[in-house]
């Protein structure tokens, strides 16, 4: 019989980069890996690549990566193991584009699989009145923003950044500033090709297999790999652009007020978000800004008088030939507003540039090598009971005098998001996004450098426990089954079914370090 053993592998952990290579007894196992028909391949050596990720602070060495080409080659390896049982220790997670920060895409002498290979699948889309595109699990945003552009339509909810696959994003959920009138990315789905931990192809949807559909949006790669989705999409004409505007606040709680105003509403902006000003800022905090010198929207430049300030920033899609009507809406909506009134930054750009504004921030910081530093990044959802108490905290005392990247802050409506998947959120209607988007110096051990930057968000997620403002952790990371527990709460106990159910030996996605192969 299969067993699932829970884990506190972490324990053990250094917060240092930790490089482990691969054990040499599974020999006989990872030679019966190039007996398998593919229509891919296995690569056994070189794959050092397949040990690093956007973190760049945790290195697991696997013993092989595939490269498949098709779907096959996925369940082939996978039954494969599965049918080994406990006789392989042999586990094996997907790895997108590595834009995980704690080795989530990493399997420690076991099987990567390079997601990105899969691309070759077409991508279709669909017109009609549901419109809708199909993709493959490896498949880029930005690559889907494109295409589907073609056709006069787009995805309804996004990421910051595009140049993420729909399989990566999907396991966790996909938040943007659209996320409080669509939900996640997770919430846009129709339909899903997943090959479970048994190697078994299954289609699933609301209406057909929708356990395993709910098990895997937002499931962490637990239940499965996500080879094809079907995604809904919106009206989006190819000529589209967005007026994009930011105003700035010195107290919180207006600024609150109003970003909590903006989502509650119907009529309002296409996309909000916001984030926090701090005066004395490090080295890499500008990574986020990508607004032309001469353009107004140089909000984080603005001079706040060692103040920390708050930037409200909203954007509204439009048609070039509605321009007269978009600027109405728009001045009816800021009108309602109690920003700085000297402080309004706007500009207009295609909706392309707008939802693939990161890149541009991130050729720059590639040209000068800072792209590639230690990420120790820190994700928190945080109910709006609680916000005022966590910004007063965080932001008027451990952040208040440097930060070490960007820190974006906005609400979000629970009310529009799907309740069965498994993403876990704070039980209440609102609740906001906060990310601390820091860069550590490599080998700083000042107070730009990583053990500094970790420290301070320990202190983050201390205070949050100690004062109990029901903050969950998204893109979570936990070191021991108690903490995987009282994530998960109430949801651990289907978790744990799901995971018997569909991954039963623990083979998929390791790096989690929610479950360890039973051996
Ligand atoms: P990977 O890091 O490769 O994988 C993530 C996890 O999913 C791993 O456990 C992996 O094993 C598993 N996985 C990968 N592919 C599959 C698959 N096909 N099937 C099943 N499991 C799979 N997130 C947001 O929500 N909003 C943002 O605005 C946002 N902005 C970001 C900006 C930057 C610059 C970066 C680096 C990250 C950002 N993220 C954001 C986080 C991002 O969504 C996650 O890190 C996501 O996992 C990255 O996708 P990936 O393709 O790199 O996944």
């Amino acid at each position: 019989s299969c067993i699932l053993y829970e884990t506190n592998i972490c324990s053990s952990d250094s917060l240092d980069t930790l490089t482990v290579p691969p054990r040499s007894n599974s020999t006989n196992i990872l030679s019966s890996l190039e007996t398998l028909p593919l229509d891919g391949y296995f690569s056994f050596e070189n794959n050092h690549h397949a040990a690093r990720d956007f973190g760049n602070m945790y290195h697991f060495l696997p013993s092989a990566v595939l490269h498949p080409k098709s779907v096959p080659d996925i369940s082939t390896t996978i039954r494969h193991i599965f049918q080994m049982g406990s006789a392989s220790e042999l586990t094996v997670a997907a790895r997108g584009r590595a834009h995980s920060l704690q080795g989530q895409a990493q399997a420690h002498q076991g099987i990567v699989i390079s997601m990105e290979s899969l691309q070759a699948l077409e991508m279709q889309v669909h017109t009609g009145e549901m419109p809708y595109v199909e993709v493959s699990g490896g498949e880029l945003w930005i690559n889907i923003l494109h295409e589907t552009l073609k056709h006069g339509l787009a995805p309804k909810s996004w990421t910051d950044y595009l140049h993420l696959t729909v399989g990566g994003t999907l396991s966790n959920a996909g938040i943007s500033g659209q996320a409080f009138r669509h939900g996640p990315q997770i919430d846009n789905i129709y339909q899903l090709e997943v090959v479970t931990g048994k190697g078994e192809v299954v289609t699933c949807s609301e209406k057909q297999n929708n356990d395993l559909f709910h098990a895997v949006l937002g499931g962490l790669g637990q239940f499965g790999i996500i080879t094809r989705a079907r995604i809904s999409l919106e009206l989006a004409p190819k000529m589209a652009r967005v007026k994009w505007i930011r105003v700035l606040y010195s107290e919180f709680s207006i600024f609150s007020k109003d970003q909590e105003h903006l989502i509650s509403s119907e009529n309002t902006f296409d996309y909000v978000e916001g984030f926090v000003i701090i005066n004395r800022t490090g080295l890499l905090n500008n990574w986020g800004s990508s607004f032309s010198p001469k353009d107004p929207l140089q909000a984080r430049e603005f001079s706040s008088d060692g103040r920390t300030l708050y930037c409200l920033e909203m954007v509204k899609y439009f048609n070039p030939d509605e321009t007269k009507t978009m600027n109405q809406i728009t001045e009816n909506l800021l009108s309602k507003l109690s920003y700085i009134p000297s402080t309004l930054f706007h500009s207009e750009v295609s909706y392309a540039e707008f939802l693939d504004r990161v890149h541009v921030s991130e050729k720059k910081l590639q040209a000068k090598g800072l792209w590639e530093v230690p990420h120790p990044w820190l994700n928190l959802l945080i109910p709006k009971s609680t916000i005022s108490d966590f910004a007063k905290e965080v932001f008027g005392n451990i952040v208040m005098e440097t930060s070490n990247g960007p820190i974006l802050i906005y609400p979000v409506n629970q009310s529009k998001w799907n309740n069965k998947t498994s993403l876990v959120t704070p039980d209440e209607d609102v609740f906001y996004l906060v990310a601390f988007l820091s860069s550590a110096v490599p080998y700083s051990t000042g107070t730009d450098g990583l053990e500094h930057i970790l420290t301070k968000n320990k202190r983050i997620l201390d205070f949050c426990a100690t004062a109990q403002l029901g903050m969950k952790q998204y893109l979570p990371h936990y070191n021991t089954r108690e903490e995987w527990q009282t994530h998960f709460g109430s949801l651990w106990k289907v978790f744990l079914q799901r995971k018997s159910a569909y991954d039963p030996w623990a083979i998929l996605a390791p790096g989690q370090r929610i479950f360890q192969k039973a051996i």
